[in-house]
Formats: structure tokens, C-alpha cells, sequence
């Protein structure tokens, strides 16, 4: 063991009280601190915020955090304050900031108190922000979400593309771009847009065993079929994902009038609403929450039980993403998904109004959804697989977690579902 490592683990304990690294965070931090530029794919809470936080709290200089997400943010920076007794140790750089407060945001990273700088990718771009970066100690740069470079990512930001730029101003200061989008395209797209061929790559496995994957052909019974469902799973808690508020707000009903206790959530409800029905789920007054993807980012409640989707989602990348919130304390989680093929007409109809190029990746994406639902092969090889990894479906951790593995379909019965819909 040489001295760094002995180091990074006492500065853990220190900083996080935790004893050990998760999954490939050692490895990751000690690129970094190599000056190496780094490249991590790990899923949804696999740590990843850690592998940029540590480094820069143990370097000198400050540490430019690029995070989509305001309120992402603001968690992250308060909770980077609770572990230091120095406000000034995170700051974030924004457009809602007065005088003073730039001020003092500037004099605290000018004295090497800041460790770390939050900035969303529009600000970065002021000329006035860049010219004062210049003239201070940069420790790396971190791109967090780098998946928003992308167009083929879930979530494309144009402002991404800029940030090659403006980092090649602040110098020669190593990158680290963290993502949870595992597909080879975007990973390809995260590189090149960072000008970041020669990172190293840290990916960790996308498996989760303990998710059980179904499809089942959507009929004119679905909702029967989903509060019967439901009442299986008495008394646990579930999201079920629709396409539209109107449908969120009609299978709420349902369910409530089935009694079973659900409430809905989408972006039409004002925002009061929207915080009491989660907060509700959060805190078990009520088991379902019927909502539209608007619902979801940041939510970490450990023991949702099954993710439903009354309609298919618009990727695989999404879909992971969605029913990835169930089962995060390791325990069940049943991802179940109604697949019709007149759903997808209603995506590719609902597409058509958008720019060709972006018509193009939409059914491409789409038609990888199709491909998920039809396949009689195991789901969660078929998934892995479009994530660019090899999952053995016989030996593999998890891999008796599927419907095609656990009833596996005759080659008649395949092809007689194929054309009944
Ligand atoms: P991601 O950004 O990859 O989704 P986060 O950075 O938000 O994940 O971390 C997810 C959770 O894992 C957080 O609650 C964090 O405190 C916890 N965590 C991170 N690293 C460790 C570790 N080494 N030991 C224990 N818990 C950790
Ligand atoms: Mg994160």
C-alpha cells in the first residue's frame, strides 16, 4: 500500500465517515488525482458525486462542478457544508447571486477556501465568470450528467457542447465526466464532445439482479388487470408511469375508487400539490403514486416494490432509468410493462411534429423498446446487452428474473402474439 491510498481512505472516513469505497470509486479517485482525464459509467446511485467530491476536497485549488440541475445543486453544495465547518467550502455560481454574494464566492475561492464550484453549463459560458476562472488554482474539472452532450442521451442540452471550449481556456486541468447512460453511443458522444479520447474509463456493471423484468400485451383489461396486480402487492409501494396527464389523472382515479390508495403527479399540478403527493409517497400515506416521467429525478426511496408502465416508454434508456427506482434496498422490485403496438404508432405520431433529425433518433430509440417487448429471449440479457454488456442468461446474477426465462415461450406462441397485435 503506498502512501496515497492510505490517504484517501482516511480522508473518506473523515469527510463521509464511510469505511469503504463502493464499487469502483478508489480506482476512479486515483486516476483523477493522477491528473488523468477519467470517464465513469456507473448506474443510478452508484456513488458516483463521491468520485469528483473527495479529490476535490483533498487538492488544492477549487473544482468545477457542471451539474444540469439547480436543485440538484443546491443539495449537493449543502450537503458538502454539513461535512466542513466552512461555509465558503462549496459554492454554487448562478445567475440569481447578487453583487455581493459573487463577490464573496470570488474571494473565497481567490483564498483556496472553495473546494468546490457548482455551475450550471449557461453560466460557465459568461465571458466574465471563464476571465476570473482564469486567474485562479483549478483543481479538475467535473461534468456530471456528461450524458446531456448527447443528443442520443435521455436528456440533450445544446449548453454541453460548449463546455470543450471554455474548459481549454481555464488551461491544461484534467476532466472527469460521470454519466449513468450506459449506451456505447453516448459514451462515444461524452469523448468526443469533451475532447476526451484518452480518458480512462471506469464502467461498472448496469446488472440489477434483484429486479424482476415482465412484459404483458396491453388489452382493453389493462386496468383491471393493474389493480389486481396491486392488490398482489398489498400494502407496498409502487410507481405506475403513463403517457400523459390525463391518463395519470384517470388510473389515479381508478385505483382510488378500487381502494386502493394512490395519488397522481405530473407537471400540470402546481407545485404545492406536486410536493404533498410526493412527500405523501415518501412518507407510506399513500402505497401508489400514478404519474408521468416528470416524476422521479432525485427521489431515493429504498423500497419501492414494482414500477409499472401503463404505456411503453420513448427508450430502453429510459426504461432502465424509470424502473431503476424500484428495489434500491437490494429487496423485490417488479418491473412490469403493457405493451401495445398501437402505442408505439401514438409515440411515432406524437414525434412526427419535430425536427427530422431528431424524428430519426426517436424511432430509432423506439424501435430498440419494440425490439425489448417482442424479444422471447431474457429481458434483462437483451437490456444489458443494448448497454454494451455481456450478461450470461444462465449463470448470471439474476437471470432466472425474467418472464421469457421463467415461461419461456414456444416459437408458435411467439410468432401468434406477434400477430394477434
Ligand atoms: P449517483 O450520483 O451515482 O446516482 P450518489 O453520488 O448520489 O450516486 O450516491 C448515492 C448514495 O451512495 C448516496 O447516498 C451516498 O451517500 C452513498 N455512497 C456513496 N459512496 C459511498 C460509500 N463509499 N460508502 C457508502 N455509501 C456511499
Ligand atoms: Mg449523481
Amino acid at each position: 500500500m503506498n502512501s496515497n491510498e492510505i490517504d484517501i481512505h482516511k480522508e473518506l472516513k473523515k469527510y463521509f465517515g464511510f469505511s469503504q469505497f463502493k464499487g469502483l470509486q478508489e480506482q476512479v479517485i486515483k486516476s483523477l488525482l493522477n491528473k488523468q482525464n477519467t470517464f465513469v459509467i456507473m448506474p443510478t446511485g452508484g456513488g458516483k458525486s463521491l468520485c469528483y467530491q473527495l479529490p476535490a476536497l483533498i487538492q488544492e485549488g477549487t473544482a468545477i462542478v457542471v451539474s444540469p440541475l439547480i436543485a440538484l445543486m443546491k443539495n449537493q453544495v449543502d450537503a458538502i457544508r454539513s461535512l466542513s465547518s466552512e461555509n465558503g467550502v462549496a459554492h454554487v455560481l448562478n445567475s440569481s447571486l447578487t453583487k455581493t454574494e459573487i463577490t464573496q464566492v470570488k474571494k473565497d475561492i481567490t483564498s483556496g477556501l472553495t473546494k468546490l464550484l457548482y455551475v450550471a453549463p449557461e453560466s460557465l459560458t459568461k465571458e466574465e465568470y471563464v476571465a476570473f476562472l482564469q486567474t485562479v488554482t483549478i483543481s479538475f474539472v467535473a461534468i456530471d450528467e456528461a450524458h446531456c452532450i448527447s443528443e442520443w442521451g435521455h436528456d440533450f442540452r445544446p449548453e454541453y457542447r460548449n463546455l470543450k471550449h471554455i474548459i481549454k481556456q481555464l488551461g491544461d486541468v484534467p476532466i472527469i465526466g460521470l454519466t449513468a447512460t450506459a449506451t456505447p453511443k453516448v459514451q462515444e458522444d461524452i469523448l468526443k464532445n469533451l475532447d476526451m479520447t484518452d480518458a480512462t474509463t471506469f464502467k461498472a456493471s448496469f446488472n440489477r439482479p434483484n429486479l424482476y423484468y415482465e412484459v404483458r400485451t396491453k388489452t382493453k383489461n389493462i386496468e383491471s388487470d393493474i389493480i389486481r396486480f396491486i392488490k398482489q402487492h398489498k400494502g407496498k409501494s409502487g410507481i405506475i408511469y403513463c403517457l400523459s396527464r390525463k391518463k395519470v389523472e384517470a388510473i389515479a382515479e381508478v385505483l382510488q375508487v378500487n381502494g386502493i390508495s394512490a395519488v397522481p403527479y405530473h407537471a400540470g399540478l402546481d407545485a404545492k400539490t406536486r410536493a404533498k403527493h410526493q412527500d405523501m409517497f415518501l412518507m407510506e400515506d399513500v402505497d401508489v403514486v400514478v404519474a408521468t416521467i416528470a416524476f422521479g429525478m432525485g427521489i431515493d426511496k429504498p423500497d419501492v416494490r414494482f414500477v409499472i408502465h401503463h404505456d411503453i416508454p420513448k427508450s430502453l434508456e429510459s426504461y432502465y432509468q424509470e424502473t431503476g427506482r424500484a428495489g434500491r434496498d437490494g429487496g423485490e422490485g417488479h418491473c412490469l410493462a403493457y405493451y401495445s403496438y398501437k402505442d408505439v404508432e401514438k409515440l411515432e405520431k406524437f414525434m412526427s411534429g419535430k425536427p427530422v433529425a431528431e424524428q430519426e433518433i426517436g424511432f430509432a430509440l423506439l424501435q430498440e423498446v419494440v425490439a425489448y417487448a417482442e424479444t422471447s429471449m431474457s429481458r434483462r440479457r437483451f437490456l444489458l446487452h443494448y448497454f454494451g454488456e455481456e450478461f450470461d442468461d444462465v449463470n448470471g446474477e439474476g437471470a432466472d428474473m425474467d418472464d421469457n426465462v421463467r415461461n419461456p415461450k414456444t416459437k408458435v406462441e411467439a410468432l401468434d402474439q406477434v400477430v394477434k397485435l
